[in-house]
């Protein structure tokens, strides 16, 4: 029996390990969708229906199992739909796989009622510690109604019914504990990973993640001999903004502009902040004279745009835009971003709010 016991556990962990990386990259702390509510209850469901097969021999001929404990998963984690999913599939096995009686049908009707019991309570706006102790409640009550339902010749003994609700409450705590250590370092994962590769302020990617991903797509462009252009971007006296309007207006026209930049950029553009009021635009497969007019499309809606830095204030700011492009203007590919800098101080010097294409003979020395 403590083996069997001892088996679970180890089933359980290592239901919620494979789950820990699974979920290492999903957004699982935003509102989940319907098919990711579908998928965690059918993840739970098939944990469900293991546990089942791994039943805990009390006695010669009595034996409890954990199948319950996914679907309370699924319900305290996901909510109502992947619950009643989870008793769903555990219930159509009890039925179906292990064979049509009485006593499994009754089976499938308790995995189903304790599928929209946990569910509902899922559902109340309470704390989740509350939503576990509402269901390991309605848990009791619906095992003990239950127990009158089957048939005479089946008895519980003391030893049978304290080891199955023990044995409940004790794995479930366990579980639901492990359960929120693995969401925290999932979390914290995904919180570190998002510092070291995204700008606080913006959301874009930071200079660190931008040389990464130039360092592959430069690679690839002349492996695969694709265009490639980089744009490298100015805020035109943005010293003058801060210093009249503050620095918490500066940035929110930080962040404004960066929800523009990623508006007008193809969704597999690298969009990048390089640090104060610049920033850097990696064209995939372009040419320099389809990267002219994507920035000159850029300038003329920073132009345009009324940048709110309260409520009822805006202002208007204009933009300076380097370009350099592999392989028209320069074929080493290396040097676009310094070259991008170059055609961007022309552009300041030469009065600012325009877009100015790297021009190797103009700036030979
Ligand atoms: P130019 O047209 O030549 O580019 O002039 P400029 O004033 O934009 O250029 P300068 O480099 O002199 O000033 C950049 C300013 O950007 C200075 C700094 O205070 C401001 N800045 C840098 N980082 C941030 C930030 O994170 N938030 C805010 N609000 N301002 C910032
Ligand atoms: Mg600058
Ligand atoms: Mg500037």
């Amino acid at each position: 029996m403590v083996l069997e016991f001892f088996q679970n556990a180890c089933i359980l962990i290592a239901f919620m390990s494979i789950a820990q990386h699974l979920l290492r990259n999903k957004r699982i702390f935003e509102d989940m969708s319907l098919k990711s509510k579908f998928l965690w209850g059918l993840y739970s469901g098939i944990l469900g229906v293991i546990l089942m097969i791994n039943s805990v021999h009390i006695t010669t001929d009595t034996f409890i199992d954990f199948r319950y404990i996914p679907i309370l998963f699924s319900a305290i984690y996901s909510g109502f739909f992947s619950s009643i999913i989870s008793s769903i599939l555990i219930a159509i096995f009890r039925s179906l796989i292990l064979g049509v009686s009485d006593i499994s049908l009754i089976g499938s009707a308790i995995a189903l009622a304790m599928g929209i019991g946990f569910g509902i309570i899922s559902l109340l706006k309470i704390s989740k510690k509350r939503k576990y102790i509402y269901s390991m409640i309605f848990f009791v009550i619906a095992s003990v109604i239950s127990s009158f339902t089957v048939p005479q010749n089946i008895t519980f003994d003391f030893k049978t019914v304290s080891l199955y609700f023990s044995g409940y409450l004790i794995v479930s705590y366990i579980s639901i504990k492990y359960a929120d250590y693995i969401f925290e370092t999932v979390r914290i994962y995904q919180k570190l990973r998002n510092e070291a590769t995204k700008d606080y302020l913006t959301g874009l990617n930071n200079v660190r993640q931008f040389d990464n991903s130039f360092n592959n797509i430069s690679q690839r462009a002349v492996r695969k001999e694709e265009d490639l252009s980089m744009l490298f971007i100015d805020i035109d006296f943005f010293k003058k903004i801060n210093d009249t309007y503050g620095h918490n207006a500066g940035d929110t026209i930080l962040k404004s502009l960066a929800l523009i930049l990623l508006d007008t950029c193809r969704t597999y553009d690298i969009v990048s902040r390089m640090g104060g009021e610049e920033f850097s635009v990696i064209l995939l497969d372009c040419s320099d004279s389809e990267a002219v007019k994507i920035a000159e499309r850029l300038r003329e809606k920073i132009e345009e745009n009324d940048f709110y830095i309260s409520d009822n204030n805006f202002i208007k700011i204009t933009i300076s835009i380097g370009i350099a492009s592999y392989p028209n203007t320069t074929t080493q590919i290396d040097n676009l971003l310094e070259m991008a800098d170059t055609a961007l101080y022309q552009a300041k010097n030469t009065g600012r709010n325009k877009v100015v294409l790297f021009n190797n003979d103009e700036h030979k020395i």
